[in-house]
């Protein structure tokens, strides 16, 4: 049995968070490679250190920009910053990004949080001096994402030195190309070389090389997809990914009360739902251990005795309720079209969706009546564009009417329980109904996995509550 496991942000955030990693990675030996993100956020008003890691790169070009001399990283009496770093740790100020605030205090804040860990667990790293040599490879001309990866690079030392595992950089496994898109063969290939002999290892997430030996990283959250592409690469049993939560919840917790955990959801599912904004892994994570059948199993670091949410391409297992979850976004507007006859008229969808497409925006749904159409759009993304598309459907297709409506969200109720269930959309219907809820819309893919509602911004959260309320709370 082959495990990889991932350990985000807060799971990495203290020493404290560290001492709970170490009790997990421990207690199976089958747990080989661990990928670690940059420390995260200790609390809701901390800052990541990514972030201040992004703020540095920010401050030291502008530093250089100005120039000539950019801020010694010593103070007047001669005093390492390495001595500021128990203070700076304790400072809210150097969190926040402020006017004034230079690329020392920002290093000193990064270099603050990992004192911590390092003294917090008698480690023997020396951070300044690491610290040191990212700021002036910054100043020589190294790039952002260069900069960015360095969070996950320091703490994968500091991770590796704590449990006694190698060390193995991603720079020397995952490889992007010169477009930034990973490059998954090649990433493969020196995966398997660099560990598969390895006991155990650490790697740092969210980082690798492009083809011309640049540090490239993937978008916010991309740890994921690091272990992810290792899972893959290694033939892994299980990609377990361990989290501050205890798995996919039915519902968005800021609108729903301690919303039901989904303990099996398939990639599919999840895709509706991650789509639709309900986000606890990074979207490129399932591409690669999907293709090779791996399940990935969401965990919580700080409940690690919770089974959390397994993500699994197919299972016999019945869902807890007949949906598995529900989500949703604000923002929508739609362009409603009525003309005589349309349906028998060839073309007509093709030329009004030609016009949205020289427009460059793209389109959520179109549901359609006999002599009716409707485009529901980003609503940001029709603003500046809006007279243009409207002048290029008249021009187009000649309506009888053209309609705009504003602030509309889009609710998706997704489950693979929906299939062999008679009456989901009428429940759903009539929960709204209950609440006084107008339907706006509604779509069902032909895969009957999921039923998309359209309702007003204002009954948005509402809708969500009643949904919930009717397929889980009621059972
Ligand atoms: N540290 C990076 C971020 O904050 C990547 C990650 O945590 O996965 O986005």
């Amino acid at each position: 049995m082959l495990k990889i496991v991932k350990f985000g942000g807060s799971s990495c955030a203290s020493s404290r968070q560290f001492q709970k990693v170490k009790d997990i990675v421990l207690k199976d030996k089958s747990r080989r490679f661990v990928v670690v993100s940059a420390p995260g956020k200790r609390s809701k008003k901390d800052t990541k250190v990514t972030d201040l890691l992004y703020r540095l790169y920010r401050s030291l070009c502008l530093e250089r920009e100005r120039g000539p001399a950019s801020e010694p990283f010593r103070d007047e009496d001669g005093v390492s910053s390495a001595d500021h770093t128990k203070d700076a740790f304790l400072s809210e100020d150097v969190q926040g990004e402020g006017a004034g605030e230079t690329s020392s205090d920002i290093l000193l804040a990064i270099g603050a949080r990992y004192q911590e860990i390092i003294d917090g667990l008698g480690l023997s790293l020396k951070i300044m001096p690491l610290l040191e040599k990212i700021r002036s490879d910054i100043l020589e001309g190294a790039g952002e994402e260069y900069a960015a990866s360095r969070g996950e690079y320091l703490n994968g030392m500091l991770m590796a030195e704590y449990l006694g595992f190698a060390f193995v950089d991603a720079a020397e496994c995952v490889c992007f190309h010169e477009d930034g898109s990973c490059d998954f063969a090649q990433t493969f290939k020196k995966t398997e070389e660099k560990l598969a002999d390895l006991p155990f290892a650490v790697v740092p997430g969210f980082y690798g090389l492009d083809e011309s030996g640049r540090v490239r990283t993937f978008s916010r959250g991309g740890s994921d997809v690091t272990g992810s592409l290792i899972a893959a690469a290694l033939h892994a049993d299980l990609y377990e990914n361990w989290t501050d939560v205890s798995g996919f919840l039915v519902a968005d917790p800021r609108i729903v009360k301690d919303p039901e955990v989904i303990d099996y959801i398939t990639y599919q599912e999840l895709r509706e739902l991650s789509y639709m904004g309900a986000g606890v892994l990074h979207e490129d994570a399932i591409f690669p251990v999907r293709k090779e059948g791996i399940p990935i199993q969401i965990r919580n670091t700080n409940h690690p005795e919770d089974h959390g949410t397994m993500i699994v391409a197919n299972t016999l297992k019945k869902p807890r309720f007949i949906i598995t979850g529900i989500a949703g976004k604000k923002d929508f507007c739609s362009i409603n079209i009525e003309k005589a006859m349309m349906n028998s008229e060839i073309g007509f969808i093709r030329k009004v969706l030609s016009v949205i497409e020289e427009n460059h925006i793209s389109v959520e749904h179109t549901p359609s009546g006999i002599d009716t159409l409707t485009l529901f759009i980003h609503q940001q993304e029709l603003e500046d564009s809006e007279q243009r598309v409207l002048k290029g459907i008249q021009r187009a297709v000649h309506p009888d009417i053209i309609e705009l409506e504003a602030d509309l969200s889009l609710i998706a109720v997704v489950g693979r329980g929906m299939k062999s269930a008679r009456g989901v959309a009428g429940r759903v219907f009539s929960a709204l109904a209950h609440e006084y809820i107008n339907i706006k819309m509604i779509d069902q893919g032909s895969s009957e996995y999921n039923i998309i509602i359209g309702v007003r911004n204002e009954d948005f959260e509402n809708a969500i509550r009643a949904i919930y309320n009717m397929f889980v709370l009621s059972v």
